[in-house]
């Protein structure tokens, strides 16, 4: 490694941009090892990409001796960067609140830590800025790494370790309980607003029911006392706006762990748990919809369904099969974001529309359990029909969780019920996706590039994911798309079929970390759920299947 980068960028002073370009290597730079990944080509261009190896960073070993402890520890000193720069124009992916592997910062299993930072190399005329980039990579990078990295605060890098290894811990004691999800007394679940993910200022702490209440052990934290959400079919009932749809988001976000001071870091849910919304307008390719809809007016077969424009209820069916195909064991619902006619049909309207070909998933719900091990957790203020197929009642009242299970049961026994129609879920048919129909390569170009949170170009393609509520951020959108050009790209072969395929993802994924996703390049990715990748995928317009 060269060692005079200030120098050079100071004698670069006025120099045409381009020639930044031959600062791209290896530079020592105080004692940190600097390497300029890749060189923004104009001012305009997104930052140029600049990696720190930090070999002596004097972190205790315990901090970073399990993988579940080095994600922590990097999401920790990830923070500490940002907040060390914040004020600077460089660029740090430290994430939101929840705690997930990225490209931006790893610590390997030798203790050595890895930041990458994106830098603006200056030159607002399209001559370098010589004195202010050798101070911005020859002083304020080098400062902010040691402050966050070498003088970090070793007690609270440590409970914040803690703090991820306990939820992946009470994660990982779900299934032995039989439960789906878990939410700790005194957790706090509303957060400040739909734009801000911050705890809500002075909301009333989670109380579980007695009749719920289960005791999970955490390896730091010890007892865990709290609500646990049993497999099966579980209603969350309540009157509007009494904290329904909080307690189903706090359990969507459960598959995620939280950093400390978030209020949900010890709210868990199954790994394999997936949020399911209509969707009106989604592309649908080739799903078997018939467990939903019999039939269609058009005539076209529901056992091998393609729309590009799905209705509000054709697409919550398609997204329904398509995540129990993606290997999803629990199934989120809120009614405030379903198709009401997917959802319910009641008595009456059951005996005026004789012909209704969608069937609705009340019908559905406990054979999915029962055949398939598929849970759901609904949440339903508005109507009674699912009260006779729920194993779990939970009301909201006020904030507050109460267990009116038999009350409920009661109720559906003596009042008018609607005839049942189905019984049964038919098995899913295993899709084989064409793997030439996820090259996002154009004019030789790789084309894969997260616009947000809620969009993904891919190739041609420009894919919706706005309805994919389970997604934490851009960069995870990032990675979404890498892993589809992966399983484009010699993961699928056009024989195996896509939950094949997405185990083979997984592996890979754990194994290599987002390294699998980079294929050498670099850019800001966080690790994805195989439901979201799948998610994505279902949402392309260009995806065809093998016959
Ligand atoms: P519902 O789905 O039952 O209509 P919501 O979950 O949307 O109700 O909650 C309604 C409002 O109450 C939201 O603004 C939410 O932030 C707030 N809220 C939810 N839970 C709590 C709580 N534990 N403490 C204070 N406010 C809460
Ligand atoms: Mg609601």
């Amino acid at each position: 490694p060269r060692d005079d980068l200030a120098a050079s960028l100071r004698s670069m002073d006025g120099a045409s941009y381009g020639r930044y370009r031959s600062l791209s290597g290896r530079w020592s730079v105080a004692s940190l090892d600097l390497e300029v990944l890749r060189v923004q080509a104009d001012p305009f261009a997104p930052p140029s990409r600049v990696r720190m190896t930090v070999h002596d960073a004097g972190l205790p070993a315990d901090l970073w001796s399990t993988a579940d402890r080095r994600r922590a520890l990097a999401s920790f000193l990830l923070r500490g960067l940002r907040r060390s720069l914040r004020g600077t124009p460089v660029n740090v992916d430290a994430g939101g609140p929840e705690v997930l592997e990225r490209s931006a910062g790893t610590v390997r299993d030798d203790g050595v830590v890895v930041l990458e930072v994106g830098v603006p190399f200056p030159g607002p005329k399209r001559r370098i800025l010589g004195r202010e980039a050798a101070t911005l990579l020859g002083e304020t990078l080098p400062t902010a790494v040691r402050e966050a990295v070498h003088s970090a605060d070793h007690a609270a890098a440590r409970a914040f370790v803690e703090t991820v290894e306990d939820a992946v811990a009470l994660r990982a004691a779900l299934a032995d309980r039989g439960l789906v999800g878990f939410v700790a007394d005194g957790a706090v679940l509303p957060r400040r607003s739909g734009v801000d993910d911050r705890p809500l200022d002075g909301a009333t702490p989670f109380a579980g029911p007695d009749e719920r209440s289960v005791t999970l052990e955490a390896p730091n934290a010890g007892p865990v006392r709290g609500m646990g959400v049993p497999e099966g079919v579980t209603l969350i009932v309540g009157g509007g706006y009494h904290g329904k749809s909080t307690l189903l988001r706090a359990l969507e976000a459960g598959v995620y762990d939280h950093v400390p001071g978030d209020g949900r870091e010890q709210v868990v849910t199954r790994p394999d748990a997936v949020k399911l919304r209509a969707e009106d307008g989604r592309a649908v390719t080739h799903d078997d919809v018939s467990a939903f809809v019999a039939h269609l007016p058009s005539g076209e077969p529901t056992d091998d369904f393609s729309t590009t424009n799905a209705s509000g209820s054709t697409s919550q069916a398609a997204s329904t099969v398509e995540a129990v195909e993606a290997g999803a064991d629990v199934l989120l619902i809120d009614e405030d974001t379903s198709a009401t006619n997917m959802m319910i049909r009641d008595a009456r309207m059951q005996q005026l529309i004789a012909t209704e070909p969608l069937v609705p998933f009340v019908e559905r719900v406990r054979p999915l359990h029962a055949e398939h091990g598929v849970s759901t957790v609904l949440v339903m203020g508005g109507s009674g029909d699912y009260l006779g197929v729920a194993d779990t009642v939970i009301m909201m009242d006020a904030y507050r969780a109460s267990d009116v299970t038999a009350r409920a049961h009661e109720i559906a026994a003596s009042g008018p019920s609607r005839t049942v129609e189905h019984t049964g879920f038919p098995a899913v048919t295993p899709r084989v996706v064409d793997p030439a129909s996820l090259d996002p390569t154009a004019k030789g170009k790789r084309r894969v590039t997260a616009r947000g949170r809620d969009r993904l170009s891919f190739g041609e393609d420009d894919v919706d994911l706005s309805a994919v509520e389970q997604i934490a951020d851009r960069s995870q959108v990032a990675g979404i798309g890498r892993a589809l050009a992966l399983l484009g790209d010699g993961v699928l072969d056009g024989t195996i079929t896509l939950a094949e395929g997405l185990d083979l993802l997984d592996a890979e994924l754990e194994r290599r970390g987002t390294e699998a996703l980079l294929d050498g390049r670099s850019e800001d990715v966080a690790r994805p759920r195989r439901h979201e990748v799948a998610a994505a995928l279902n949402r392309l317009r260009s995806l065809r299947l093998r016959p």
